[in-house]
């Protein structure tokens, strides 16, 4: 499977359903490598971490702005298998998911197989550590309001 064609498709597809979900019912997902491990306190509750907004990494701001537009939660994640668990535990309404084109094929089909509408965001330099994202693209889809 072409995974960046997958994922390209299915954000076409699920764009504005996701939007349709007030901010309120969405949660935004990230994957770990993103955070800076030599300062990063977030807070580890086993397959996830809460960002302590330390301002380490661009985590921080994510999360600053995802707390403003009134997101229900955003999580840290270890893994793309995570996802179910994040599902069950949260219950969202829609997902936002930052990952690589691997992880967030896996992601959309997790979320396909519970019917919740879910918008991927590819990392810009995807790995295992010290990875990027292009943010300001990212905040103004967190501000996005539902109902466009
Ligand atoms: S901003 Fe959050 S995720 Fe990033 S290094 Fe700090 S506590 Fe860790």
């Amino acid at each position: 499977m072409n995974h960046k064609k997958f994922t390209i498709e299915k954000n076409k597809k699920y764009f504005e359903k996701f939007l349709q979900i007030p901010a309120n019912k969405r949660m935004i997902l990230v994957p770990q490598c993103l955070r800076n491990i030599k300062k990063c306190r977030a807070k580890e509750f086993g397959s996830y971490y809460i960002c302590a907004e330390c301002g380490g990494c661009k985590i921080c701001k994510i999360s600053q702005t995802a707390k403003t537009a009134g997101y229900l939660g955003l999580r840290i994640l270890k893994g793309g298998s995570t996802v179910k668990k994040m599902v069950a535990e949260l219950k969202p309404g829609a997902i936002l998911g930052v990952a690589c084109y691997f992880e967030g094929a896996q992601g959309i089909k997790e979320c396909e197989k519970r019917k919740i509408p879910v918008y991927f965001y590819p990392l810009s330099k995807d790995g295992c550590e010290n990875t990027d994202l292009e943010l300001n693209n990212l905040l103004k889809l967190l501000e996005e309001k539902n109902g466009k």
